[in-house]
């Protein structure tokens, strides 16, 4: 607040950026959502083998016994909305996000009927069917509770929630049901299904964690940043293995995605399988033929009895296929094998198999590859530790070795190509990168597409670009980028193999599960068997045919990763940033003597983002007279003074008069100080 105490000698002051420490944070770590993305059916094959332990089912194997730790404890069922963990006040809290934890609602989910029928499966889609990221959903029988996944979602300008640093899933449901907890299922490392983990993990009793071997180094090596958490219980499991988890029997099975080690689940039951597909598209060339291995590893699903279907909608309102990738691959080793000057490439780091490519790419070709970026490095060592990518000494180079090769030979791997301010492609774009100043001589290759609410920064960034005389290569005029979800052509065809009963469309926005359900509609799919679900929509299959979606939701709000809180009950705060941010704030500083009830002197008065004030001494002397008025007569009527009752009446009607005479309505803020 010393701000906005200062004293009035510059009422207009420019706003100095609010949340600019906030956004370099995030663009440091992590970039935009890990959606949009691509792979070859090669990656899934050639990762070490890990070693047998007794883990909690026969066909799991752990990732290494360091990983392996502590007896789960005991979870009692918590009745309360907290997050009951035992063990909370046991270890220092050193991560300022988990500091204070704010209660997740206020609602009990005492509405919703328990499931008691020995016959029913029930699915919770907790979040991720509004909107594209925090994807988590509930597989649930009478005895048990399986999650699968847990995604943030990133904010970006469109979500009205400034200074916010991500969004989780809405916990409240998994925190009441803790008891009935056996596991959480990963279908692939993405953050959009990963990015929740530290968050929410001792919040649900730290349940053991289910998934392939990349996606758990991808888990551990986030667990790094959060070392006051309780160690994490991995079990690595192999694609095609299934394994039982309390009274459920999960089969996995390889799935096409953007990042290796992607898989789908299909949970038993005496009524035939759930089948969640996780994020897919379909391995196929050119003339829409499909992969080999893919169909064969589809039709084998396919000979299920499968019940349910939940397939991922994020490109479901596109025609046909999508580009394949190994288009992007022929584009991208062309752009590198040519590459006269610097090359610059600009991408998403959750495309996992592109960056492996072009690394690869960049040895065969005798150049040496610089990554920038947070999140580029990190991916980079992961896949070198996970032996997915094998490269001779000296092909990988720091941006401080680019000064001893000659030029034609750099290739920089770049974040930042969705326009985030502090990220090395936009550093670059604006002379403060370090170690890269763009001239001439620099190809800038864009080889992503830009995510829905990110067009304006994307605009931005390339303006920035253009301006440096660069030679820039979009997606959009060479194939340098393809989606790592199938169109609606590939969606159509997996669920014509799969073959449920019911489709449950999931993973998008609302418009993308409708477009996935009138797609399947045209394909005589019966519309009646189709459920679109909303954040927090139960749906309980009852003997194999009848379906009810319960009237109450799991509890849905956003619960939002802010600075030092993690917590839903923000909205006031949010709202109070976004009028600041719209229409200003006007602070009133009077001094009272509390005695009389009469001001000491005129009001000062201090604004921020609202109206010019030199330019409206009128309007401010009229506000200081109304104040002065206000006050007085109200504390005439007081005896003792209470300055705190007053606050309220006088922002009332100094809100009120600013409105009638520009109508704007500015945060009035007033401060009176009793002498
Ligand atoms: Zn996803
Ligand atoms: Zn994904």
């Amino acid at each position: 607040m010393n701000n906005e105490l200062t004293p009035n000698n510059n009422p207009n002051r420019p706003a100095y950026g609010r949340n600019n420490g906030r956004r370099n944070h995030r663009a440091g770590q992590y970039r935009t959502p890990g959606t949009r993305l691509t792979a070859t059916p090669a990656a899934r094959t050639n990762r070490p083998t890990t070693s047998l332990t007794g883990g909690a089912s026969r066909n799991t194997t752990s990732i290494r016994p360091a990983l392996e730790t502590g007896p789960r404890s005991a979870n009692p069922r918590k009745r309360q909305s907290r997050g009951g963990n035992n063990n909370r006040n046991r270890r220092k809290m050193t991560n300022p996000a988990l500091t204070h934890r704010l209660n997740t609602t206020l609602h009990t989910t005492d509405n919703i009927p328990e499931l008691t029928d020995e016959t029913a499966i029930r699915i919770v889609t907790i979040s991720g069917v509004e909107g594209i990221g925090r994807n988590m959903m509930v597989i649930e029988n009478t005895k048990d509770i399986i999650v699968v996944d847990a995604g943030f979602a990133f904010v970006s300008e469109s979500s009205k929630a400034p200074g916010v640093d991500y969004i989780l899933p809405n916990t409240q449901y998994l925190e009441e049901r803790q008891d009935k907890i056996r596991a959480m299922v990963i279908t692939h490392g993405h953050l959009d299904h990963i990015g929740g983990i530290p968050f929410i993990m001792e919040r649900i009793g730290n349940p053991p964690i289910y998934t392939q071997y990349l996606t758990s180094l991808m888990i551990m090596k986030r667990q790094e940043e959060f070392p006051h958490l309780a160690p994490i219980t991995m079990n690595v499991v192999k694609e095609g293995e299934a394994f039982t988890i309390g009274s459920m029997r999960i089969k996995t099975f390889p799935v096409n995605h953007s990042i290796p080690d992607a898989m789908g689940l299909s949970f038993e039951t005496p009524h035939g399988d759930v089948v969640v597909t996780g994020d897919i598209r379909l391995a196929h060339n050119e003339n829409n033929e499909i992969d080999s291995l893919e169909r064969e590893s589809w039709e084998k699903v396919g000979l299920n009895n499968n019940l349910v279907l939940l397939c991922d909608s994020t490109n479901a309102d596109r025609e046909g296929f999508a580009t394949p990738e190994s288009h992007v691959f022929e584009a991208l080793e062309h752009i590198i094998k040519e590459a006269t000057g610097r090359l610059i490439i600009g991408t998403f780091a959750s495309q996992f198999e592109r960056l492996i490519h072009i690394v690869k790419m960049c040895e065969k070709y005798g150049k040496f590859i610089v990554p920038e970026g947070r999140s580029i490095k990190t991916h980079i060592d992961i896949a070198l530790m996970a032996k997915m990518l094998e490269v001779k000494p000296g092909v990988i180079i720091s941006a401080e070795e680019m000064k001893d090769h000659p030029i034609d030979r750099i290739i920089v791997l770049a974040t930042g190509a969705q326009g985030e301010e502090f990220a090395a492609l936009m550093r670059m774009a604006t002379d403060k990168h370090k170690f890269v100043t763009l001239n001439e001589r620099d190809t800038i290759v864009l080889s992503s597409s830009v995510i829905p609410g990110n067009e304006i920064a994307v605009q931005i960034l390339k303006d920035n670009i253009y301006r440096k005389n660069v030679r820039v290569v979009n997606y959009k005029s060479t194939a340098v980028h393809a989606s790592g979800h199938g169109h609606v052509g590939e969606l159509n065809w997996v669920r014509s193999v799969v073959k449920p009963k019911f489709l449950i469309p999931v993973h998008g926005h609302h418009y993308h599960l409708k477009s996935h359900m009138y797609a399947a509609i045209e394909t005589g799919f019966p519309k009646e068997n189709i459920f679109v679900p909303d954040d927090g929509t139960i749906i309980d299959i009852i003997g194999g045919t009848d379906v009810i979606v319960q009237k109450a939701k799991a509890p849905n709000e956003s619960v939002y990763v802010d600075g030092f809180n993690v917590g839903a009950r923000q909205e006031v705060v949010l709202r109070d940033r976004q009028s600041l941010a719209e229409q200003g704030m006007f602070v009133i500083i009077a001094t009272v003597n509390i005695r009389t009830g009469k001001l000491r002197k005129s009001p000062d008065i201090i604004s921020r983002g609202f109206v010019y004030l030199r330019e409206n001494q009128q309007m401010l002397s009229e506000a200081r007279v109304l104040i002065k008025k206000t006050v007085e007569n109200y504390t005439v009527r007081q005896n003792p003074i209470d300055l705190d009752s007053i606050k309220d009446e006088l922002a009332d009607i100094v809100s009120g008069f600013l409105m009638q005479k520009t109508n704007k309505s500015p945060m009035v803020i007033p401060v009176l100080i009793g002498i």
